[in-house]
């Protein structure tokens, strides 16, 4: 049987079919998964229905940008509305200002700084809270992160530190919902060529620097997170919260590589 049959999953962060959250969207149709996908704003809005039905005739596309408490309470409302509940949050967002993201960690601005957490870290927080009158059985909540958040990686800068409170909140939400038996996880995804990751100044430089090193001698495959995604979203992962699972070839456990590429 399918993993994720009966479960209603909300997937926050699809810009198009390069993007981490689009293919957690297509795993969680293949798993039998009521999916729900949103767009920041009116620009986006058609692209994401589009891809919306390409997964799925039953995907269901809404308005969210998350720094918009109104468009959050809405979002909240229109689930309770059309399914009552809701079992898995996928949270696949972040942003920070290109600047930000190419010169030294030590020039970013008080409003790159802020912004950054908003959009990257402060949201997690705040689809949580307005998710929570929609999991009364229990669910599954889970986020993106990187390796950034825990080591420096050359521009990464401002999104690294964002990641690192993203982390920490994973941690403080699981322990404030797991009472509800709600679970909470961040995914540390190895590097993968994305609208955002193409904003990272020397992001080739990092693929290739990855794939050399890693101990699968590969980068990550965007499936490879999604089925993480799912077993999360699913009973098999029921065990786990307040945890951040690597999906990344292994690189994180690497210090020093004496044979790169070999
Ligand atoms: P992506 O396709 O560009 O996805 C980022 C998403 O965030 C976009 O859908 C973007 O929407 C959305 N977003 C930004 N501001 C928003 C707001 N205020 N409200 C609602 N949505 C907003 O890039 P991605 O690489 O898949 O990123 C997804 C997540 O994976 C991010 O948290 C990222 O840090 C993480 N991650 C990525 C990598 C990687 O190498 N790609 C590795 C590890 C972790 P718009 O396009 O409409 O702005």
């Amino acid at each position: 049987m399918a993993l994720l049959t009966g479960k209603t999953a909300l997937i926050l962060g699809v810009a198009n079919k390069w993007s981490l959250a689009y293919a957690i969207a297509q795993a969680y149709v293949r798993e039998g998964a009521q999916v729900v996908l949103t767009y920041q704003s009116d620009r986006l809005k058609l692209t994401v229905e589009e891809l919306g039905k390409e997964i799925s005739p039953d995907v269901l596309v809404l308005a969210c940008d998350v720094t918009v408490p109104e468009q959050l309470d809405a979002l909240a409302a229109t689930l309770k509305e059309k399914f009552g509940t809701v079992d898995t949050v996928v949270h696949s967002i972040a942003f920070a200002n290109r600047e930000d993201l190419s010169r030294p960690y030590v020039q970013t601005s008080r409003d790159g700084y802020l912004l950054a957490q908003e959009v990257s870290s402060y949201s997690l927080v705040a689809v949580s809270r307005a998710m929570l009158p929609l999991m009364p059985n229990g669910g599954s909540i889970m986020t993106l992160s990187y390796l950034g958040a825990v080591r420096v990686v050359e521009n990464y800068n401002v999104m690294g530190v964002a990641k690192a409170a993203l982390e920490a909140s994973v941690r403080y939400l699981a322990s404030d919902l797991g009472a509800q038996n709600i679970r909470v996880n961040a995914i540390s995804a190895g590097p993968v060529k994305t609208t955002s990751a193409r904003g990272i100044k020397d992001f080739s430089k990092v693929l290739d620097g990855v794939s050399a090193v890693a101990p699968l001698r590969r980068n990550t495959d965007p499936a490879e997170v999604a089925d993480t995604a799912v077993f999360l979203g699913s009973n098999l992962g029921r065990g786990i919260t307040g945890n951040v699972i690597y999906v990344d070839a292994g690189f994180q456990v690497m210090a020093l590589a004496l044979s790169q590429g070999s």
